[in-house]
């Protein structure tokens, strides 16, 4: 290997651009030129791809977003669409990429890896949905997030003696809502991965009301249902002042946290190094605070799963 390249895929996620840092500065340590592809996917198709020089991932590391831009490539399925890709990285002479992104673009990095160009993944979004992996690069991030609305909403919470009800990211996962919920301190947290029972979340709600309780936080993650929707489920079954709040995009913005950066920078350079070693295929991780890789199709093996000892204690804590 002579060169490599780097881009960013799907939803963005604080500390890509540490990622990307990395990513770069390792490959030019090593000897390696390195190129970006900018867009994702789609910039392979569309030759969106330049050569990267150590200034050019300067002033990055403390940014959100991703100085590469994210794009979706739905044609990317195509593997018609894909060979275009192929013979624009060949064309430049390269034969090994470094995608960052989530579930989906490690799809699109798997598929390239059996089509002549070697992959490595990295984890990048906010969900930690990935398995291969303790954290995804921009977790920790968008949990401060969280956590900061969450402490905000308890103060007004608190002296209006309301429930309150948050709706955060997560579609098919619960990890920010269950790390948020605990560390902000949540009465009730509603994950996609457990079924939700409305009525006894009520009957929660109301015996803490006959204690003298004032307020309460619920946090839904979105895939449960919206923060609306919940509102009126609790209503139906107790008579309660109840306030929503949708944290929406800003989850996925804002400056990286440290752990993110430094995560970013570990997992970066560890995918140059595998390539390094002749290893693709597979995606990078950590695991007891120790890299790993895993290969992609043991990672699309099973469905990502919550940590069940932190939901059992987030409602041994919340009684
Ligand atoms: P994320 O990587 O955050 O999960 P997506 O699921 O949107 O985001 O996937 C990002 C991109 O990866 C898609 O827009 C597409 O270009 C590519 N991709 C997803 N699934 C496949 C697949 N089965 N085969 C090839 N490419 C895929």
């Amino acid at each position: 290997m002579k060169k490599l390249a780097v881009l960013t895929s799907g939803g963005d996620s604080p500390g890509m651009n540490a990622a990307i840092r990395a990513v770069v500065r390792k490959s030019i340590f090593e000897g390696y030129e390195v190129y970006g592809v900018y867009q994702g996917f789609q910039g392979l198709i569309t030759d969106n791809i330049e050569k990267l020089e150590l200034g050019d991932v300067g002033d990055i590391i403390q940014r959100g977003g991703t100085k590469l831009f994210s794009a979706r490539c739905p044609e990317f399925i195509d593997a018609g669409v894909r060979k275009k890709g192929v013979e624009n990285l060949k064309k430049h002479g390269i034969d090994a990429l470094v995608v960052i992104g989530g579930d989906g673009s490690y799809r699109g990095a798997e598929r390239l890896n059996g089509e002549g160009i070697r992959t490595i993944g990295v984890p990048g979004t906010i969900d930690n949905d990935i398995n291969g992996t303790d954290f995804t690069i921009g977790f920790d991030t968008a949990l401060n997030t969280i956590v900061d609305a969450v402490d905000r909403i308890r103060d007004t919470a608190t002296s209006h003696e309301r429930t309150f009800i948050i709706e955060v990211m997560g579609r098919d996962a619960g990890d920010l809502a269950l790390w948020a919920g605990v560390a902000g301190g949540a009465e009730t947290i509603l994950i996609p991965e457990d079924a939700s029972d409305i009525k006894a979340v009520a009957e929660r709600i109301e015996a803490g009301m006959n204690r003298g309780k004032k307020h309460s936080i619920i946090i839904v993650a979105e895939g449960v249902m919206s923060a609306q929707e919940c509102g009126k489920e609790l209503r139906k079954y107790i008579n309660v002042d109840t306030r929503e709040s949708v944290l929406g995009h800003m989850q996925r913005g804002g400056k990286p946290t440290g752990n993110d950066r430094v995560l970013a920078s570990r997992l970066g350079a560890f995918a140059v190094d595998l390539l390094k070693d002749g290893v693709s295929g597979c995606a990078v991780g950590i695991e007891n605070n120790r890299l790993i890789e895993t290969k992609f199709d043991k990672i699309f093996e099973e469905e990502h799963q919550i940590d069940r000892a932190l939901y059992k204690l987030s409602q041994e804590l919340s009684i």
